[in-house]
């Protein structure tokens, strides 16, 4: 039989599934201008699949419009079909950006980045998830046992994300049962995004191949070490030279860079209602996993929700173009373009507002007891909480404008009433067969 092949073009909305539609691939030349058609309530299909509740009824009309840039063409050398596909934006039927396209959001606030400070944010994703073409044995943290009997799997995800166009870093087997991680090189503005989308669907994809799946949901179980996102973030100037660094100032950064992290601290209760937006993220971002539960900036420390990484000083390295920033209370739930938006939204409210690093920012040493204690705010520990301290925050109706930020809040409160009946293992082995 003959195979006439399909493309897909995709977008990945508030719920973080990535979802779009396929059509003939001699049809591409007229597909990358009229797009597929959406609508607005597709915006509002929760995560698990029902919409509970939305604004937008059961009218109109959008298009989802391919972004050349983004062209996925992956062959596995198998029988299978190629994994062929396009991100893209969600336009009204004019061509004009959709108030609630989530790519906009993201090249909104990459742009006023620019337009304001005149900064361009330079990004990287980092990636952990559980194999399950593994068995689950103690000991295995880090070894080379389970890097060799994870067999091909690491060897054909990086030959994926090559041909994706993708820079892999490293791949590593992680701490938890079965967990690894993948890694790429930054890039700029919403290419960082769009790089992060490609990850987890290369990572997907290569798991099938093998008939095996990867659980990149945050909390695979209620009581062990979660799958984190890990945001790399430096800035550079206008001159493309780094402007994160600055030997005199306090944890060698720049005023501007200062700004920007005190901006992301700020808000950052708010943000992990987009960066950590699930309801079972929560269960991730508890004491002794690895993962943040009080806000603050610190050097080389894990435990913070904003790591200060340091370059490498050996000789032939520039370690003022390795000095980054990483967010680190983010997960796989959450759609990369309402993630990087809202970091870097947040880290422009820090400039507008010519914010400092909070005094109480170098609390390293001390244990999870210790920073509550010492008035370190903590993480919020419920999505609902996130989304209240969303709400509250008057600056974020500017990101969002008014339909996007009423929508976003209606399908993440609609998400919780869905999964308010489950207990913590019952949610974990619910988003582990979602994401
Ligand atoms: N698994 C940890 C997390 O959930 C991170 C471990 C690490 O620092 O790589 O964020
Ligand atoms: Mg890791």
């Amino acid at each position: 039989m003959h195979r006439a092949p399909l493309i897909m073009v995709c977008t990945c909305e508030i719920a973080g599934q990535v979802r779009g539609k396929a059509f003939p691939a001699s049809e591409l030349p007229a597909r990358m201008t009229s797009g597929v058609g959406w609508v607005p309530s597709m915006t509002m299909i929760s995560a698990l699949g029902p919409t509970a509740d939305t604004p937008f009824g059961l009218t109109g009309e959008l298009i989802l419009v391919p972004d050349p840039a983004t062209e996925v063409q992956v062959e596995f050398g198998d029988d299978g079909e190629p994994e062929h596909f396009f991100l893209g934006d969600l336009r009204e039927t004019d061509g004009t950006p959709w108030s609630c396209c989530p790519r906009d959001f993201a090249r909104r606030a990459i742009a006023a980045l620019q337009h304001e400070a005149r900064l361009q944010v330079l990004a990287a994703f980092e990636h952990e998830f559980t194999y399950t073409g593994i068995e689950a044995r103690g000991g295995a943290a880090f070894s080379l046992d389970a890097f060799r009997r994870q067999g091909a799997f690491g060897a054909m995800l990086v030959a994926a994300m090559t041909q994706a166009g993708l820079q892999p870093d490293s791949f590593l087997p992680e701490y938890g049962p079965r967990q690894f991680e993948v890694t790429v090189a930054p890039a700029r503005g919403l290419r960082a995004a769009d790089q992060a989308v490609i990850t987890r669907e290369m990572v997907r994809a290569t798991a099938h191949r093998l008939n095996s799946r990867a659980l990149l949901t945050p909390a695979p179980e209620p009581n062990d070490t979660g799958n984190g996102v890990h945001v790399h973030l430096s800035l550079l100037g206008p001159d493309g030279a780094p402007a994160l660094p600055d030997p005199a100032g306090r944890f060698g950064l720049s005023p501007a860079g200062r700004s920007f992290a005190a901006g992301i601290l700020d808000h950052q209760a708010a943000l992990v209602a987009l960066t950590a937006p699930s309801p079972v993220s929560a269960l991730r971002l508890r004491p002794d996993r690895i993962a943040p539960t009080h806000v603050y900036l610190a050097d080389r420390d894990r435990g913070a929700s904003l790591r200060l990484c340091p370059g490498l000083q050996l000789p032939g390295m520039d370690p003022r173009r390795q000095l980054n920033l990483e967010y680190r209370a983010a997960d796989a739930t959450a759609s990369p373009y309402f993630a990087l938006g809202a970091i870097v939204w947040a880290g422009l409210d820090g400039i507008r507002r010519g914010l400092d690093l909070p005094p109480h920012a170098d609390v390293a040493d001390m244990d999870d007891a210790a920073r509550s204690l010492a008035g370190i705010p903590r993480l919020p520990a419920t999505l609902d909480e996130a989304l209240d301290r969303l709400e509250a925050t008057e600056a974020a109706r500017d990101w969002f404008g008014p339909v996007l930020f009423d929508a976003y809040l209606r399908h993440k409160r609609a998400e919780l009433r869905m999964v308010a009946e489950l207990n913590e293992t019952a949610l974990c082995e619910l988003y582990a067969q979602l994401f």
